[in-house]
């Protein structure tokens, strides 16, 4: 897709995971795309999508492509970031299981894995989200985690369900439980990549 050289650049943390769906609403929301996989990609990003899929696996794996300690450090210096589903997860502090697992470690939040069951437990739905104009949006719960325990003053809760909270933001950190990409409600992303600097 043509998009503006000034266009806000946003990373995808490529390695393991739903990277395209991500890749391809970013465009249709009028961002260029780059795909993250080593310390140097992240130069010059305006902003950076850590995508759903395993979390467990992405963080062995930022581990292993040398790229937990520089990202976390861009995280904690400001660089704005959309972490969706397991993306939620390697953002947060803590994680609510006894077994340890390379985390981002960002997000003042306790967040507890697959809160919502297993994989037939998953489902889509519409939701309202603070900030969000235009009626709930739509998304999808995929084997999804929830935030259990907020622990910094400065975290906003900007939608929640029974379980707790499912979408909140801390300064340059916006989170979600849930999968935002697949259900071609476009608002949430738009909606980040408009805080964006260009
Ligand atoms: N259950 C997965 C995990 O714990 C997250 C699922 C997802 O990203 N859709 O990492």
């Amino acid at each position: 897709m043509n998009l503006p050289d000034d266009a806000p650049l946003v990373g995808v943390l490529a390695l393991q995971g739903d990277v395209h769906e991500h890749e391809v609403v970013l465009n249709r929301v009028g961002a260029r795309v780059r795909r993250v996989r080593r310390a140097e990609h992240l130069d010059g990003l305006d902003g950076i999508v850590v995508p759903g899929g395993e979390s467990t696996t992405i963080g062995k794996m930022l581990r292993r492509f040398d790229l937990l300690d520089d990202l976390a450090a861009r995280l904690a210096g400001g660089l704005p970031a959309l972490g969706t589903c397991a993306g939620m997860i390697l953002l947060s502090r803590e994680l609510d299981q006894d077994f340890d697992q390379p985390l981002l470690g960002v997000l003042g939040v306790r967040t507890r894995r697959n809160a919502f069951g297993r994989q037939v437990d998953s489902f889509d739905t519409s939701l309202d989200v603070a900030g969000i104009d235009g009626g709930p949006v739509d998304v999808s719960f995929i084997r999804a985690p929830v935030v259990v325990e907020v622990l910094d003053d400065d975290v906003e809760v900007l939608a929640a369900v029974d379980l707790g909270p499912v979408v909140v933001r801390q300064r340059n950190l916006l989170a979600t439980s849930f999968h935002p990409e697949v259900t071609g409600d476009d608002r949430l992303h738009a909606g980040w990549v408009a805080t964006l600097g260009s």
